[in-house]
């Protein structure tokens, strides 16, 4: 979709910082990072929010961002200090950029309930 961030930045319009990427998923660092580690796990195919996943994409994508999650975690020695994944679903949800995302936070103590 030509007017969404992530797919700008999936086909390499707008910049940015990747750290994981493979068939289905592409993982960059957030551009106002929250945390010292703030990741973004992205699906390439524009799926707007969790609630438009489909059967193919729980096959083919969703097992591909946990596989990243862990990855990613060991990357960036998350490990043992525990980190957390948030998806925003949604405008309650607080979700900004309508291509479903998957926040990695971690590398601080993070707070419960968020706000
Ligand atoms: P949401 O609020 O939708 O869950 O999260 C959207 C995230 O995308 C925010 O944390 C925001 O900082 C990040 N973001 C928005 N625009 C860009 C961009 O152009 N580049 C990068 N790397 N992150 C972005
Ligand atoms: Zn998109």
């Amino acid at each position: 979709m030509s007017d969404c961030v992530f797919c700008n930045i999936i086909e390499g319009k707008i910049p940015s910082v990747p750290v994981y990427e493979n068939e289905h998923i592409i993982a960059f660092k957030d551009i106002n990072p929250q945390a010292p580690t703030h990741l973004l796990i992205v699906p390439r195919k524009h799926i707007p929010t969790t609630m438009d996943i489909v059967e193919g994409d729980m096959k083919d994508i969703i097992p591909e961002i946990f596989a990243a999650v862990k990855h990613l975690a060991g990357q960036f020695n998350l490990e043992q200090g525990g980190f957390r994944v948030v998806n925003n679903c949604g405008k309650d949800g607080g979700q900004t950029v309508d291509h479903l995302h998957f926040h990695l936070l971690g590398g601080r103590q993070l707070t419960w309930p968020p706000g």
